[in-house]
């Protein structure tokens, strides 16, 4: 059997550190303050989510594994966590309780669990400076960043010290939906953001890269996209086409946009089997890896029969499942052992 690797699960921890100003207070985020017994997380005095040991708890997370048929988790922070609306000082604090845990989960079950840290990039500077150490002293493989920062894309040359660290030290980046852009200018309905515009913004924040020339300063970085690209997959020929009527966006992006896709990643994470095919053979065969949200509601649940639905001949069938995600993460998986 061919191992499987979820590249797409996140970790919140337990406890989180108190607000380290009390201006803070009515935006920081709190667990346990509502009830001792319940793991509600408030947000200043608004219940965000509520979560469970499914967060935090290695062992109750190995349980759903087996029962999946996950062979390895790959751990980030739940994004909310991610904290760009702090001052990066104070956003370091939580950006710490996450990489901690994730540190302790993967160095428990090294054969189990990688982790993706956080960093503040609201400083890009700052947030460059901080990866070393998550490198050698947490043991992490990468990092997850928002969609946007703050509203800046991540193709925004603001951005370059980041991505020059993070392609100088091998540590790839997830970039996962957070705060929509388009939310901001509208008064969204219920479940409009989660289910509607994640994925507009995370094909936002491709399209920023592609568009930005961002693979061609740093050729060597790997980076990855959650919830399938977005809605990357549909405007890749209009990207292309736009690539070559303006000389290449004005000589900003040297490759095609859809060349230089196919030098990224993305997670399953589409719900649509034959979708997920063609992603996986057609549009950027041998970049997508597996990635379910766990544990949250929306999540892929049954990831493997999900993928196996798509019907995949088995090169594809075995890049989704651990190829693309060995080569995301620097780390040949495929002997893993197969759960
Ligand atoms: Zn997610």
């Amino acid at each position: 059997m061919i191992p499987l690797i979820d590249l797409h699960s996140h970790v919140s921890p337990a406890m989180l550190p108190g607000s380290p100003r009390e201006e803070l207070q009515p935006r920081w985020p709190c667990m346990h303050c509502l009830s001792s017994q319940k793991g509600s997380l408030l947000i200043g005095d608004t219940l965000f989510r509520d979560l469970d040991w499914r967060s935090w708890d290695a062992d109750r997370r190995l349980e759903d594994m087996a029962r999946d048929g996950v062979s390895m988790q790959v751990l980030s922070p739940m994004p909310e966590l991610l904290s760009y609306w702090f001052d990066p000082k104070d956003a370091a604090v939580l950006c710490d309780a996450s990489n901690h845990l994730i540190a302790s989960l993967a160095a428990s079950h090294p054969a189990r669990f990688r982790g993706l840290g956080a960093v503040p990039l609201q400083d890009p500077v700052a947030a460059a400076q901080a990866l070393p150490r998550l490198k050698s002293e947490f043991g992490l493989s990468g990092v997850e960043i928002g969609s946007n920062i703050m509203g800046r894309l991540p193709g925004d040359a603001a951005f370059d010290p980041f991505w020059a660290a993070a392609e100088e030290l091998g540590m790839c980046v997830f970039v996962h939906a957070l705060h929509p852009v388009a939310a901001k200018t509208i008064d969204p309905p219920p479940f409009y953001v989660p289910f509607a515009l994640f994925p507009v913004d995370v094909a936002m924040a491709a399209a920023s890269i592609l568009m930005g020339g961002v693979l061609d300063r740093f050729p060597a970085l790997r980076i990855g996209f959650s919830h399938g690209g977005g809605a990357l997959g549909s405007i890749l020929g209009r990207l292309d086409t736009g690539w070559h009527a303006t000389d290449g966006f004005k000589q900003r992006a040297h490759a095609s946009p859809s060349a230089t896709a196919r030098q990224m990643f993305y997670d399953s994470n589409v719900y649509d089997p034959a979708y997920l095919k063609f992603l996986a053979e057609t549009a950027l065969p041998g970049r997508i890896f597996t990635g379910t949200d766990y544990p949250y509601d929306i999540m892929q649940r049954s990831p493997a029969e999900f993928i196996s639905s798509a019907g995949l001949d088995a090169r594809a069938l075995a890049s989704v499942r651990v190829g693309a995600a060995s080569e995301f993460l620097g780390e040949d998986l495929t002997q893993v052992m197969a759960h």
